[in-house]
Formats: structure tokens, C-alpha cells, sequence
């Protein structure tokens, strides 16, 4: 076992830096830097200079033989928002024995929940402490990213591209590439590392687009409301109604669209539908787009009377679309994938990455794994042996 990269990982993820949707600064929040400045430290000791910018973006540089392509990787310093990050008290099991795992808190985790453990029996795996998450995605991938740094810092003697870092907050509320500067990065290409299996290059994303519908009804007083009311509740429900059932998320997976119904507010006078609609195939999407119109006109004629506006916002895109057209990040992964005698999947992503907008903003940015799986809650966990595996996957990606 690499004591010094696991150390690390310990390390990092006992520093809390959850970000909060609700804030309006960014960073989300203040804490964040704790780590930033931390990692601006421990790269300092390495003889590497960095800088953190108004946004709290740590970037920086590694040189290397001139003439190569400078190769980019980033990770996300931040933690979800659906379990505590605070006072994480990670547990190193050294040998796991294939059994139970009790985690502590009244918490336990085996393989007949979690099938994909059994495998790591005989293996070292790093779980909380059944109070907190663990923070592995994505301080796994902060670690993984340090590693290869001190590596190379080491050996000086083994040739690699320059590599480029940056280190990011927010990415959990979505803002985490709105202040990424491409320019300033200085990547031809990237890769995020943050994911789960290390046997995966991914580079699809979703299509993403939100739809707010606003219906309009009229309140009468219920006891003379016969031929006159129109209850804008119930024109919502017939609207929901009104679009395919078999594309909400719980009926679809691997590249099957859908159209999630987020938020829904309202009363007799008015109410609001709240939709996200993704595909990873930009007409499909198209034609999701038109099932809201369809659904609009249908229900205004089934409701007379009724008013309805219907919006509807584009947000990110597949970076596929960016892949096709620039491969070089994709190849020379899938490069050092089999120099390592490594056969790659590359899965569909059912979400967003950051990669999506670095790739939109001019640095093709397909996403690695980390080695960690469960995330966003207590029963989080990292494959030591899978972490290692990815510190070495990085390292041959950035061999000269
Ligand atoms: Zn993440």
C-alpha cells in the first residue's frame, strides 16, 4: 500500500468543506478554502507555484518536456449537500473479511446491500464513521491529482507532459466551472477525476433543459363555482398528465432520456410545474421539448379559460459533441488504459460533469474514476487498491 497517497486522502477529507446552494458568494462557502489553501501549501513543499483566484479556483502548473501537449486535471474540493461533511472520522480497514461492516452510529453495510463490496474482500477499504459522508468524491480525486504531482516531483528523471491543475469548488451545487478560465488553465486537453470505477473513461453527458410551466386558473367561491371555476391545480396535474409517462426517471436508464417533475407549487388562482429534461441525444431532446408543447395545447383545449406559459431554458450540453471533433484526450487515455493491460467501458454519464462546461469552454475534458462508490452519504467508501490503480492510470496518461 502507498501510505503517503492514502495519507493524503485521510487527510483531506477530514477537512469540511461542504458547499450550500443557498448561498449567494462564491465559493458557496468560506470553508472550502480551508482546503484550497491547504493543497496550495502541500504543492508549495513540492516546489510547485500556485495561485487562488477571487473565485477560490486553485490553479497550477507543472513543467514539462517542452514541446508536448500541456495535459490538464481537476477535481472538486467540495462535498455534497445531502450529508454532513463535518468532523468525518474515516475507518481504514486493512483486510476486509467480506462480512458486515460496522460502521458505528447504528450503521452497518454488507455485501447483500451493496453487492459490488464482495469483491474487495482480502482488500483495504477506507468508510466513515456512519455519521457523516466520507468525502471521497471528490477528495479521492484531489489525492489521486497530488499524488502523480509528487511523483513526478520525485523523479525527475521520468519524462512527462507539462500538467496543468485546477482545483474547484462548488462543483455539488453545479457552480463549480462558472469561473473557470480556460486560458488561465492552459490544458489542450483535460481530465476531470472524479468518478467511481477507474475502468471507465466517460464522455457523455446529458443534454440538460428546464421547463417552467405557469398556469393561470380562476378562483370563484366554491359554492357558485359550478361552469366558472377553473382550478389551476388541477390543470397542473392534467398537465403532468399530458406527457409521456414512460420518460420519468424511475422507467428509464443507460441512454433513455427522461422529463423529472422537481418542484410544483400553487393554489385555485395559479401554479407552477418545475421540470429538468436531459437526453444525451440532442434531437431526442427536441422532441421532448415538443411533448411540452403538445402538452400545452391539449390541455388549453381540454381547459378552456385556463392560461398557461410554458418556458423553456437550455442549460448544458453533451460533451460528446466536443469529443467527436477533439479525440486526443480520449485516445491517449485509452492509450495508457492498455499500456497498463487495462480494457476500458466508457458508460454513458446519467448527469453533468464540470468536464461538460470545460469542454463547451474550449478544453476537451472527458471524466476518470476514483475508486470510490456510494457517494453523497454515510455509506460512501474507497477502494484503496482502485485508488492506487487510478494514480497509476494518471501518471502513464502524462508519461512523455
Ligand atoms: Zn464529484
Amino acid at each position: 500500500m502507498n501510505q503517503e497517497s492514502l495519507n493524503r486522502f485521510l487527510r483531506y477529507v477530514r477537512v469540511d468543506t461542504q458547499s450550500d446552494e443557498n448561498s449567494p458568494t462564491c465559493p458557496s462557502t468560506a470553508k472550502q478554502l480551508n482546503l484550497t489553501k491547504m493543497l496550495q501549501q502541500e504543492l508549495a513543499v513540492l516546489g510547485i507555484e500556485s495561485e487562488i483566484d477571487e473565485f477560490g479556483v486553485l490553479y497550477a502548473k507543472l513543467h514539462g518536456e517542452p514541446g508536448l501537449d500541456p495535459i490538464g486535471l481537476n477535481s472538486h474540493v467540495d462535498t455534497a449537500l445531502e450529508c454532513s461533511g463535518k468532523d468525518v472520522k474515516p475507518q481504514v480497514i486493512e483486510c476486509y473479511d467480506g462480512g458486515v461492516i460496522e460502521l458505528g452510529h447504528g450503521y452497518s453495510m454488507s455485501p447483500e446491500q451493496f453487492p459490488n463490496l464482495a469483491k474487495y474482500k482480502g482488500q483495504s477499504l477506507v468508510v466513515t464513521s456512519g455519521d457523516t459522508l466520507l468525502g471521497a468524491d471528490d477528495k479521492a480525486g484531489v489525492a489521486i491529482i497530488m499524488s502523480v504531482l509528487a511523483y513526478f516531483v520525485a523523479h525527475p528523471e521520468i519524462k512527462h507532459h507539462p500538467i496543468c491543475v485546477c482545483f474547484t469548488p462548488d462543483e455539488e451545487i453545479g457552480r463549480g466551472p462558472d469561473h473557470f478560465d480556460a486560458k488561465k488553465f492552459g490544458a489542450k486537453y483535460a481530465y476531470t477525476v472524479d468518478g467511481d470505477t477507474p475502468y471507465d473513461i466517460a464522455y457523455e453527458t446529458f443534454n440538460a433543459a428546464s421547463a417552467t410551466v405557469k398556469i393561470q386558473g380562476k378562483a370563484i367561491h366554491p359554492g357558485e363555482a359550478k361552469g366558472k371555476l377553473i382550478n389551476a391545480q388541477t390543470v397542473a396535474m392534467a398537465f403532468d398528465r399530458a406527457l409521456p409517462e414512460k420518460q420519468r426517471p424511475e422507467f428509464t436508464e443507460g441512454h433513455e432520456g427522461f422529463n423529472h417533475l422537481v418542484g410544483m407549487e400553487g393554489n385555485v388562482e395559479e401554479a407552477t410545474l418545475h421540470y429538468i429534461l436531459r437526453n444525451h441525444d440532442q434531437a431526442k431532446l427536441a422532441q421532448q421539448k415538443e411533448d411540452f408543447a403538445k402538452a400545452k395545447s391539449d390541455v388549453e383545449q381540454a381547459y378552456p379559460g385556463a392560461k398557461i406559459e410554458l418556458t423553456i431554458t437550455d442549460s448544458y450540453r453533451n460533451m460528446k459533441e466536443v469529443l467527436d471533433v477533439h479525440p486526443e484526450a480520449l485516445e491517449k487515455a485509452r492509450e495508457a488504459f492498455r499500456k497498463l493491460g487495462l480494457t476500458p467501458t466508457s458508460k454513458p454519464i446519467r448527469g453533468g460533469t464540470d468536464g461538460a462546461t470545460f469542454s463547451f469552454k474550449g478544453c476537451p475534458t472527458p471524466n476518470l474514476g476514483t475508486g470510490s462508490y456510494n457517494h453523497h452519504g454515510r455509506f460512501e467508501y474507497l477502494s484503496v487498491s482502485e485508488f492506487e490503480t487510478m494514480i497509476e492510470i494518471v501518471k502513464t496518461i502524462l508519461l512523455a
